[in-house]
């Protein structure tokens, strides 16, 4: 294969959905399985509906999940510029073209005569098919509408035929374009829709091979249509399937969070996002799901991306974010929970001694946000009981002489050593026998914490250090 180029457009309508981030994933995987080129390309032409931060989100969440463009916006190509907005002069002067040699035509017709059209049809219950009223007007017609201050449309005369054309994922689709209308390519305030502005984008970046969701197969013809019209080589096409929700409906807010930067937000690695959503549609020949972006690129075949939709788990991504979480470098996921713990003072401890926090702690949790909860009795001292802890753990003859016996052994420890904590704690839970171990580990786990459960017991005493220990332990006998 040459080297392929490929691109995602997404529209600055909106935060970056996954939808999107899985298809310029696939494009990415693509572009750097074949030595090609990814591309990036903001299609802006809804001035209403784009804005700034939209714009902002797509670029920061594309790099967040390490799909750095090739070529795009702030990163010069020689296809440029990669903002539809800073491309409107292309668009007029393609349409021209097309008017000169007979593919396209103005249209005079206004909204309410349109409107009018389209109700006839809903009427005998058929879909609108533009009757090219404007196709062969006369003259002084045109020039009537003109002193009328109409603004006329560009449409694109459609030829009847049956198109086949060959979808690299779902391999041979027909239409009958007969079915088509002439629809607009320029709007009245000269701008472009989107089926031409993304055919003349796609013919002036050298588009080898359009990577999009399924969701586009019907804008196909249509384009394809516009490249022999302008007598250029159509592109490959390949459509792949949508995310769905777990109820089957198309994925949407309704179902949570749907923006990249919502998920990332929350402390779902870029790492195991980008593995999770590479499983959207695709399986590892092998049948290990749990593989990095390289390894994935490695196995890729774009005709084994599924046609069908796929859904979007969150209990697999959340044990797929869990098992990262585990996995990665203790340092790396201690630098990342960071963020998550800015609201506590984190010079209470060594660096040593928080990374140990987390190695306890990522065992427990699923996203690391979840960090900043788990952490609390670590940087809180103010331990409160619920009635849960209070019934459960603190309640017993037994309490007491436990936790003044704990008291005891503390000046044994040294507090340096988590070894030898482990050791003499283990001992000192076999010296008050015939008391069950839960006896001692609740009531102990219990001051220290106010939980019932949570990191191993002799790793919080070493964390929390002597100081600590003793005064949680003394603040609650006090109590009693
Ligand atoms: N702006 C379109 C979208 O975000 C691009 C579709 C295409 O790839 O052609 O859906």
């Amino acid at each position: 294969m040459t080297q392929p180029r490929v691109r995602i457009a997404p529209s600055p309508t909106g935060n970056l959905h996954v939808g999107t981030a899985r298809t310029a994933l696939f494009n990415y995987i693509f572009a750097k399985k074949n030595s090609g080129k990814f591309i990036l390309r903001i299609e802006d032409t809804d001035l209403e509906r784009s804005q700034n931060s939209y714009e902002q989100n797509i670029y920061d969440s594309l790099k967040a999940l390490g799909l750095s463009w090739d070529e795009g916006p702030g990163v010069d190509g020689k296809y440029g510029p990669y903002k539809q907005s800073e491309r409107f002069d292309l668009y007029s002067k393609k349409a021209e073209e097309l008017i000169n040699n007979g593919h396209a035509y103005y249209c005079y017709c206004s909204q309410e005569e349109l409107e009018q059209e389209k109700e006839i049809a809903r009427q005998q219950k058929s879909d609108f098919i533009y009757n090219r009223k404007c196709l062969e007007i006369s003259e002084e017609k045109k020039q009537q509408y003109i002193n009328e201050g109409r603004k006329p449309t560009i449409r694109f005369k459609v030829p009847h035929k049956e198109l086949t054309f060959n979808d690299l994922i779902r391999n041979e689709v027909k239409f009958d374009t007969s079915l088509t209308g002439d629809f607009v390519i320029m709007k009245s305030d000269n701008t472009p829709t989107y089926n031409f502005a993304v055919v003349i984008d796609d013919i002036g970046m050298d588009i080898t091979h359009v990577i999009r969701g399924e969701d586009h197969i019907s804008n196909t013809p249509k384009q394809i249509l516009l490249y022999e019209a302008l007598n250029c080589k159509v592109p490959e096409f390949a459509h792949v399937g949508m995310i769905l929700a777990t109820d089957k409906s198309k994925l949407s807010k309704r179902h949570g969070a749907t923006a990249v930067s919502e998920f990332v937000e929350q402390g779902y690695l870029p790492e195991a996002f980008v593995n999770f959503m590479a499983l959207l549609g695709w399986s590892p020949p092998d049948g290990e799901e749990i593989k990095s972006l390289d390894e994935i690129i490695k196995l890729f075949e774009l005709d084994k991306i599924s046609h069908a939709g796929a859904v979007f788990d969150k209990e697999k991504l959340n044990w797929i974010n869990g098992l990262y979480i585990r996995s990665l470098p203790l340092e790396d996921i201690t630098e990342r929970c960071k963020k998550y713990l800015k609201n506590y003072d984190l010079s209470k401890y060594s660096d040593e001694k928080l990374k140990t926090i987390i190695s306890e702690l990522r065992e427990r949790i699923t996203i690391l946000s979840e960090v900043t909860e788990a952490a609390a009795c670590f940087f809180n001292d103010a331990i409160t009981f619920s009635d849960e802890v209070k019934e459960n753990a603190l309640t017993g003859d037994h309490v007491k002489d436990v936790l003044k016996k704990f008291l005891e052994l503390t000046e044994q420890l040294d507090f340096n050593n988590s070894e030898d904590i482990e050791e003499k704690f283990k001992e000192f839970r076999k010296s008050m026998k015939p008391l069950k171990p839960k006896f001692i580990m609740m009531p102990v786990r219990a001051t220290l914490t106010g939980q019932l459960h949570g990191a191993d017991l002799s790793s919080i005493i070493y964390i929390l250090g002597k100081d600590n220990v003793v005064s949680r332990i003394n603040k609650y006998l006090n109590t009693l």
